[in-house]
């Protein structure tokens, strides 16, 4: 889909795009082909795609893919897209806001892929979701904004580091990112845009019933980022407890969680697990 046609389209429907619901459309083929590219798309693959908008990347994924269920929050969006790709057999269609769909009708996604060019404004809390679900989609390609991509690719250090990096990073390896020009999207973004492709990890780091306890220890330890993690951790687990686990780490009392990567709070999980069975 041209810049043109999505022009004329808005036009001639007298759509107005409103902005807090992120409605930067991505007019760009090349970047759209490189997004799909990304997806390593398959005839067997069933695709999630948030956010279709007017289309554009629908269109590419119904080729590649088996199917596609895609997810638009927009009445007017949701009744053009409705009638664009009447014939496509492939497309399941839903009007709703997506975030509520995914909490309100669980469903194993393990099978699934999502591809899209998110609304910024929910992106994070949506992959923090996915990535909280047992069945998770195994690959994510997604569009949004370039600050939230380098959260998601961070590692121990580096200056995005924190809760969003560790808990997608629990179930996700990062496979790399490419940026997005502003001028690829109508109307351009006022900020800067990235796509980013995970890749879930087999096996899982750790179990499902041990994510939760992940979840709030990563939570605490960033709740203040500028503290001593084990003061922070004082508030859930026995000073004692924490001491040998730190320990058994070779984790310096003084550490402050953005020096932990993410292989540490995976071990010191399981081990202040393991102590509060004991
Ligand atoms: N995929 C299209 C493209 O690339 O041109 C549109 C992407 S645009 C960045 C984001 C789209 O998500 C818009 O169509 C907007 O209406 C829709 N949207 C915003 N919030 C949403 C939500 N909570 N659930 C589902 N769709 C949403």
């Amino acid at each position: 889909m041209k810049l043109t046609e999505m022009k004329q389209i808005l036009t001639s429907g007298q759509i107005q795009l409103t902005k807090s619901l992120g409605q930067n459309f991505l007019h760009d083929q090349n970047q759209l082909r490189r997004i799909v590219a990304a997806a390593e798309l398959t005839p067997a693959d069933r695709v999630l795609e948030i956010g279709p908008g007017l289309g554009p990347l629908t269109e590419l994924l119904l080729e590649k893919a088996g199917s596609v269920l895609a997810i638009e929050k927009d009445r007017r969006l949701a009744d053009f897209l409705k009638k664009h790709f009447a014939t496509a057999p492939n497309l399941e269609l839903r009007c709703d806001d997506a975030l509520d769909y995914l909490r309100r009708e669980p469903r194993d996604w393990s099978d699934w892929k999502l591809v899209a060019n998110l609304p910024y404004s929910v992106a994070s809390p949506l992959l923090v979701e996915l990535a909280g679900l047992p069945g998770c989609p195994s690959r994510v390609v997604v569009a949004l904004q370039l600050e939230v991509a380098r959260r998601l690719v961070a590692r121990a250090d580096d200056a995005d580091y924190g809760l969003l990096s560790l808990l997608v990073q629990l179930r996700y390896e990062p496979q790399g990112h490419f940026k997005i020009s502003a001028d690829c999207f109508f109307p351009p973004p006022d900020v800067e845009s990235a796509c980013v492709v995970l890749k879930r990890r087999e096996p899982s780091l750790l179990p499902d019933e041990l994510r939760p306890t992940f979840t709030r220890l990563v939570k605490l330890s960033f709740s203040q980022r500028r503290k001593m993690m084990m003061k922070l951790l004082k508030q859930d687990w026995p000073a004692d407890k924490l001491g040998a686990a730190f320990e058994q780490l070779g984790l310096s009392p003084q550490i402050r969680a953005e020096k932990v990567s993410l292989e540490q709070f995976v071990q010191l999980t399981k081990i202040l697990e393991a102590g509060r069975k004991a």
